[in-house]
């Protein structure tokens, strides 16, 4: 249940967003899922609807989930690798210790904008030339 929490965290400030720049609707949703963070990207897909329950921005929103790969430098022999895709061990030396360099991370990468709403947003706020009277 990690991933609902850390998920309407994200929906939350995508929706904050969307209102300060006066976007009606959110094209897409796209998060950036690191392999060492812990959380399944099947959960975000099966909350997504959950999460948005009640935000008129995420009508028809699609969510898209970019995993970061699980990187790691060896202390022993500097190697870098995959640590998912070597079980925690250096393939060169064979030693578990090891300094994380990426993928624990979980983030909004890109809250896609409609085409059409900048523009809608922009024409909104013009309206300070005379109205024909
Ligand atoms: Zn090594």
């Amino acid at each position: 249940m990690h991933e609902l929490s850390v998920l309407q965290q994200a929906v939350d400030l995508a929706e904050q967003t969307a209102i300060e720049n006066n976007i009606p609707r959110i094209a897409y949703l796209t998060l950036e899922v690191g392999e060492l963070s812990g959380y399944l990207p099947v959960f975000f897909h099966k909350y997504f609807p959950v999460a948005t329950e009640n935000k008129p921005v995420f009508e028809g929103t699609e969510l898209n989930i970019i995993s970061a790969p699980g990187e790691a430098l060896c202390k022993e022999c500097f190697a870098m690798y995959n640590v998912m895709r070597e079980e925690g061990r250096c393939p060169k030396c064979g030693s578990r210790s090891k300094k994380i360099l990426g993928g624990q991370e979980f983030k909004v990468k890109e809250i896609g904008i409609p085409d059409d709403a900048v523009e809608r947003g922009q024409t909104a706020e013009d309206t300070t030339g005379p109205a024909g009277a």
